[in-house]
């Protein structure tokens, strides 16, 4: 049995009370705490301590200087697990260590006698083992004594924490509520204007489209008024997709099917290598296609003259392309240009004729007139026989054309030197361009496998053009050189040159240049050079500057 366990009476009524608390100070004993035996305690004290015992509500005295703790059973669970039942009777500085810091000065305030009142503050307690962050609403007050001196402090203490987690918690959910708000106000602006852009884009899309019917409907009225037939072929499936006109110029009837195969055989012999092998190339070269050639109705066995106009168009995945095309009949061109050629040939047929009898005549008088040292009329009967020596080149000019356009032109290939080709060239330019100085610099033989004449030919038609576009006294420069496997010639001068823009045009059939002046001449011969350099599955071109003078270029296959 404790010791006080009896002692309800008396100087112990003040803890008789059937409180936790009242029976913890009853229990204890006190003799050798510094406020000593219980009985001796003063009246105020005991009184106090009595009315803290009998409060439901959670209080604490804090007695003399030393701020001796008694609290009730209201107060009791604020102290945790470790700070009960030490805490009792002893300084509560002893108790509270961790907070004494910021809660000591205000026992010291209200020891002064004024009181303190604070809500919600916050406190880290240590009552649980860790630190635990606590939130308490408090009022401080004085005990005086009848004197008026402050004995100790009396405490009202509610622990808010519960209240003030729920308050943060709702204060963090409404500010994340309001974060979230916000985002979605902003991703709603965001999604206004996305649509009213997007609205623009179908606007947009809407006009587009109507521009696009409109001008498929005048393509298509373009298309029907000049008579075309149009065609695609895809280069991975060949799918020959045709319409009714197209079949019709192949001598189809409108409903009638036709693959690509067929309707190359339907292309005339002569033509149709040359026209299979521009296609592929187109098709698989990324090229565009451009050729006139003549057709056999399959129906109607009739021959037709078609110009086929193609472009390939690669589709974005890059894995095939559509090539596609519009095909006109263009048989009466052809036969007019036919009835042209013919007379030019026909024309220049009959002029060479007498031609040639003129030459002979000239080179007879021109002997005559050296064995009777007539040596005034040597230089006009020279004259004479350069003038119908031009004559004779522009009229085989003209032949050349003719057979070209007729087709009737035919390669003889040999294997030889071309550097030894331009030696020789060199050594007869000599000996009829007096006007220029004409070098040739290669040295090495370069062979290839050409029809030798007709690249003298081109080679005589661009020394000529260059010593025609280019002042009296000037330098030609002619190289010849092997590159991978082909043969490159060039032939330079530094004549009038040739603007950008006409470089490409200069190889055109009847195209004479915007600067020649009164240089005269016909348009053919680069044409002419152009055909023979093709038909040698070659390329000619010219790198110009006008007013620099001109380099003119072409290629021919190596001999293997
Ligand atoms: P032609 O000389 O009879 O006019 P060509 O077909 O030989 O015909 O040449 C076509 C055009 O190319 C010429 O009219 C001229 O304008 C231009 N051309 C050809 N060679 C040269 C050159 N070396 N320098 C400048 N322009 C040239």
């Amino acid at each position: 049995m404790m010791r006080n366990e009896n002692l309800t009476q008396g100087a112990f009524s003040f803890v008789n009370g059937s409180s936790e608390m009242a029976s913890l100070i009853r229990m204890k004993n006190w003799s050798g705490s510094p406020l000593g035996a219980l009985e001796s305690w003063p009246e105020m004290l005991k009184s106090m301590i009595a009315t803290v015992l009998a409060s439901p509500f959670p209080m604490h005295i804090c007695w003399g200087k030393q701020l001796f703790l008694f609290y009730n059973d209201a107060y009791r669970p604020i102290l945790g697990s470790t700070k009960h039942p030490v805490a009792m009777g002893n300084p509560i500085g002893d108790s509270f260590p961790e907070v004494w810091e910021q809660v000591g000065p205000l026992y010291q305030t209200v020891l002064e006698g004024q009181s303190v009142r604070h809500s919600d503050r916050e406190l880290i307690l240590n009552r649980n083992g860790s630190p635990e962050t606590c939130y308490f609403d408090f009022s401080y007050s004085p005990i005086i004594g009848r004197g008026g001196q402050v004995l100790g402090v009396m405490t009202y203490v509610v622990e808010t924490s519960v209240r003030k987690f729920a308050e943060i918690e709702k204060l963090k959910l409404s500010k994340s509520v309001y974060a979230i708000n916000e985002e979605l106000t902003t991703s709603n602006e965001e999604l206004v204007q996305a649509n009213e852009e997007l609205m623009a884009v179908q606007e947009h899309l809407k006009q587009t489209i109507n521009q696009l019917e409109e001008s498929d409907t005048s393509l298509r009225l373009a298309v029907e008024a000049a008579d075309f037939g149009i065609w695609h072929i895809h280069s991975l499936s060949r799918d020959f997709i045709t319409t009714p006109r197209l079949r019709e110029l192949f001598g189809l009837g409108h409903f009638e099917k036709i693959i690509i195969e067929q309707a190359i055989t339907q292309i005339r012999e002569d033509f149709r290598d040359y026209v299979s092998t521009t296609l592929e190339n187109a098709i698989y070269n990324n090229g565009e296609y451009d050729v006139t050639y003549p057709v056999i109705g399959l129906n109607d066995n009739k021959l037709r003259w078609l110009r086929a106009i193609g472009r390939l168009r690669a589709d974005p995945s890059g894995e095939f392309s559509d090539f596609t095309g519009v095909v006109m009949d263009v048989s009466d061109i052809k036969k007019d240009e036919e009835r042209k050629n013919d007379f030019i040939g026909m024309v220049s047929h009959e002029l060479k004729t007498p031609l040639t009898s003129i030459s002979a005549y000239l080179q007879f008088l021109e002997m005559q007139i050296s064995k009777a040292g007539a040596d005034n009329l040597q230089r006009p009967v020279a004259r004479v026989i350069m003038q119908v020596r031009k004559m004779s080149k522009m009229i085989e000019g003209f032949l050349d054309l003719a057979r070209f356009e007729s087709a009737k032109i035919q390669l003889n290939r040999e294997i030889f030197d071309l550097a030894g080709l331009c030696t020789e060239l060199e050594l007869e330019f000599a000996d009829q361009i007096g006007t220029h100085i004409i070098k040739f610099s290669g040295k090495e033989s370069v062979m290839v496998f050409a029809d030798r004449d007709k690249i003298a030919q081109v080679i005589n038609n661009l020394v000529g053009n260059a010593a025609k576009y280019s002042p009296n006294g000037s330098t030609i420069l002619m190289s010849c050189v092997r590159k991978k496997n082909i043969a490159m010639v060039s032939i330079q001068d530094q004549g009038i040159g040739v603007e950008g823009n006409e470089q490409v045009k200069l190889f055109e059939r009847y195209y004479r240049g915007e600067n020649n002046g009164t240089i005269a001449g016909f348009g053919i011969g680069l044409y002419l050079s152009a055909e023979i350099i093709n038909r040698h599955n070659g390329k000619i071109w010219v790198e110009s500057e006008a007013g620099n003078g001109s380099t003119f270029w072409f290629t021919v296959p190596l001999a293997n």
